[in-house]
């Protein structure tokens, strides 16, 4: 039998219900469509203040494996942890990392927070029954016709799945990967998830165990130049799973750089809480995989443009499957503030900001096609966009520790769409002097109080604020990208130039 102290199926099922029922105004049980193998009904739970098609979501699952014990109870304790920080209005505290209740208050109410804690119920109770196997890892499908039971859930989604790469065809296999992707209703249930809650954009998938934060791919290596060399590109059959060899699998390096950046933040903050320092790298350091949660969630609008992109997670928490429950609250916490610290980075500071106000709501759509139609089109609006991403945790932050700065954000946010909002007109309005220096006043503030990297990235946009005194935004960035040091360029003027390119170049230089 496993130590005492995890939680039963029953028990998690119970805390959701409890969660349910002591929380209503905020927190939502959904029934997810498919029972498991043995009857079990699984229950999936929404923490969110208010509602809106365009809030973000995450979504943590666990449980998966069944004698990972842990995680379900983390996950169970996160949300509880969650909703007492946003009623109590008190800060949560783990070992030496603590986040403010204006920053669980930011999450609750900016996006929607799905958890799915135990995929697996069957596969926990045998684990924790008395006539188990306390390291049972699939799920309990009898198989009918084949020797062993059970499937490995987590070799079982769509991605690669017929490759057979770090899976096995033979039931009695710790990783079976079951008769076809997504044979199984405890992965077709976090498939619904994704499907049906067509907001969720963050993933994590909690497991046990090694202290491990992981990001795709887990097929092979990755490789950031050759978008032709892919999973769904036929020609690499039979070549993928091969570390070492020539395929190595694409991965666009915007997107490698935020899994590098978010997953510094989660290994960051669980190393925080008791110095337990997880490596952070990619799932085929690992082992080669396919069929799993992460790869799947990652990989899905890659095979559907029409789906959206979803960032995928998987965490190997603790050094042991079940480590005596004393250890096991310690394992808790850390992960914990990974979880919290994944929910910060996943919520968008435009989207959070303009929802909080009624005026700026409706015009989400409207700042959505000046970013893409303007501001992304420009070298300044692409690092401005780089450098809010880069910093929205920490601004976050900054606001959960001063809610004074939520208003004074929300009424800059409206002033400069007062402005960008006029950009496809005849006449588009121009930004007048007291507005630019306005929010040169309110970046200074806020780089007061943030991180040495921080502070120097606010300066950068600051030095450009001035380009925009009295301009249109478009006439703005066109000027603040003249006078970037554009490092790409740079290598070309070191080229013999020929006559028109000089002059051409001069040209550019005019002080603006
Ligand atoms: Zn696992």
């Amino acid at each position: 039998m496993p130590p005492s102290g995890y939680l039963s199926a029953a028990g998690v099922e119970s805390c959701l219900q409890y969660l349910a029922t002591t929380y209503p105004t905020f927190t939502q049980l959904y029934v997810l469509p498919e029972k498991s193998i043995e009857g079990r009904t699984i229950r999936a739970l929404k923490i969110a203040k208010g509602s809106g098609t365009d809030r973000r979501a995450v979504l943590f699952i666990g449980g998966v494996h069944a004698r990972e014990l842990i995680n379900p109870d983390t996950i169970a304790s996160f949300a509880l942890k969650m909703c007492q920080s946003y009623t109590s209005n008190t800060d949560l505290t783990f070992g030496g990392k603590t986040y403010t209740a204006g920053t669980i208050k930011m999450l609750i109410e900016g996006m929607d927070i799905f958890i799915l804690p135990l995929v697996n119920p069957d596969g926990r109770v045998y684990v924790q029954s008395a006539g188990g196997d306390p390291w049972w890892r699939k799920n309990r499908n009898p198989n009918p016709g084949k020797p062993c039971k059970g499937i490995d859930l987590n070799r079982n989604y769509d991605f690669l799945w017929s490759s057979g790469i770090g899976t096995s065809a033979d039931s009695c296999s710790d990783v079976f990967k079951g008769s076809g992707a997504f044979s199984e209703p405890e992965t077709r249930n976090v498939r619904y998830m994704l499907d049906h809650f067509t907001n969720i954009c963050c993933f994590m998938d909690i497991h046990s165990y090694s202290q491990l934060v992981l990001y795709p791919w887990g097929d092979d290596d990755n490789q950031t130049t050759d978008a032709s060399m892919n999973f769904q590109n036929p020609v690499w059959n039979g070549l993928r799973g091969q570390p070492g060899n020539q395929y190595k699998e694409f991965i666009p390096s915007a997107d490698l750089n935020r899994y590098v950046q978010v997953g510094t933040r989660i290994r960051d903050a669980i190393a925080a809480v008791r110095g337990r320092v997880y490596t952070l790298e990619q799932s085929i350091g690992l082992y080669p995989t396919t069929g799993t949660s992460e790869d799947y969630v990652y990989s899905r609008h890659f095979v559907d443009a029409g789906k959206r992109k979803v960032e995928g997670f998987t965490v190997e928490t603790a050094l042991e499957f079940q480590p005596p429950y004393s250890e096991a609250l310690n394992v808790i916490a850390e992960t914990t503030a990974g979880m919290i610290e994944f929910c910060i980075t996943c919520l968008c500071l435009i989207q959070f900001t303009a929802g909080a106000n009624a005026a700026l709501t409706d015009e989400l759509d409207g700042i959505r096609s000046f970013r893409d139609e303007v501001l992304m089109k420009s070298a300044a609006g692409r690092r401005y966009a780089e450098l809010l991403d880069n910093h929205t945790a920490e601004v976050v932050e900054l606001m959960g520790r001063d809610q004074k700065l939520v208003p004074r954000l929300m009424e800059m946010l409206q002033s400069v769409n007062e402005v960008t909002r006029t950009y496809r007109d005849k006449k588009p309005k121009a930004f007048d002097t007291k507005m630019v220096t306005a929010a040169d006043k309110l970046l200074q503030g806020l780089a007061s109080k943030g991180s040495a990297r921080f502070k120097q990235n606010v300066e950068e946009v600051r030095r450009d604020l001035t380009h925009f005194r009295g301009r249109t935004a478009a006439k703005g960035l066109e000027l603040a990208s003249r006078n970037r040091k554009d490092p790409a360029k740079k290598e070309t003027t070191k080229k013999p130039a020929t006559k028109k390119a000089t002059a051409k170049k001069a040209s550019k230089k005019k002080p603006s």
